[in-house]
């Protein structure tokens, strides 16, 4: 088979470099065009010496529709609005779209999954093993113990990070919600400050820090009376959710037109 024709949207980001290196790094696919948006800095610069990679040859531009009309898929991790407009674009061009942005809110999701009804859409608010079983384990503990133990979920990122709880967070307490068949929106509690009252039984929390370099620290607390059963996750490089994004979009490759998530391409029990 031919290698798939890959598109990185919001190339010059940090993410967005690292989805060039690891597609320059994997087998089976290749960089047919960089995006950014119109007014960026980036335009006309090119993706491989974005990267810190020998020149590619491929200018970045701000044209998705013309360089979704010849590609196979497109990794995206830019911000939930352009997340929404590449979505159509994608889905016009019947492409796969592998989405890793965070901080979507429920009428992005709803976007996403009625573009899903056109092309196959992969969407992960963490794309490494690590977490993705993380949140296996976490809904097996979750679904074993009963309400008198209390869950929270920690997260550390690094001081640029826009968006809180981290989409990783929030994968984690859907784990948790799931395990214990609530609905998580019912439950979530994020951002204690002042007179909070006593913690209500059966709720699951959320604090965020943020701070230096952090890639991506996680820990999902179950505390009961008297003892703590605490389950953590360490991302250390995020060429790790890169290396994902490019293993989902070669997994995803002439899927029918579904939203999948990285439990799927990884094979764990969704
Ligand atoms: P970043 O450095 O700010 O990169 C985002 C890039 O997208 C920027 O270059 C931005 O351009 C660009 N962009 C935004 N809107 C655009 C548009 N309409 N058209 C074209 N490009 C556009 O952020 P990051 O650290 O790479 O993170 C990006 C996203 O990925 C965040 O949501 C983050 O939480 C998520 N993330 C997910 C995972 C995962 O495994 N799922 C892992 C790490 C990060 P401007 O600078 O001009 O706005």
């Amino acid at each position: 088979m031919s290698d798939m024709r890959l598109v990185v949207v919001g190339a010059a980001g940090r993410m967005g470099r690292m989805l060039i290196r690891a597609i320059d790094q994997a087998d089976g696919c290749t960089l047919v065009a960089a995006i950014e948006r119109p007014g960026s800095a980036a335009l006309g610069e090119d993706a491989g010496i974005l990267a810190g990679l020998p020149a590619s040859g491929i200018k970045v531009t701000s044209d998705a529709a013309a360089a979704f009309a010849s590609a196979d898929g497109v990794l995206d991790f830019t911000a939930p609005d352009a997340t929404v407009a590449f979505a159509k674009l994608a889905a016009d061009a019947g492409i796969l779209h592998v989405v890793g942005t965070t901080g979507l809110e429920p009428t992005h999701l709803a976007e996403l999954a009625e573009a899903a009804k056109r092309t196959p859409i992969i969407r992960s608010g963490n794309m490494s093993l690590g977490v993705n079983l993380l949140a296996a384990l976490v809904r097996k503990v979750a679904a074993t113990l009963g309400t008198d133990w209390d869950i929270e979920i920690v997260e550390m990122h690094h001081r640029m990070k826009v968006d809180a709880p981290s989409g990783t967070a929030v994968l984690l307490g859907e784990a948790a919600a799931e395990g214990r068949a609530v609905d998580l929106a019912q439950q979530r509690v994020a951002g204690r400050d002042g007179i909070t009252g006593a913690r209500q039984a059966g709720t699951i929390g959320f604090a965020a820090l943020r701070g230096g370099t952090v890639v991506g620290d996680h820990k999902v607390i179950f505390a009961g009376a008297g003892e703590r059963l605490e389950l953590a996750h360490v991302a250390e490089d995020r060429s790790l959710f890169a290396q994902g994004a490019v293993k989902a979009a070669l997994w995803g490759r002439g899927r029918e037109a579904r939203l999948y998530s990285m439990a799927d391409v990884l094979g764990l029990d969704a």
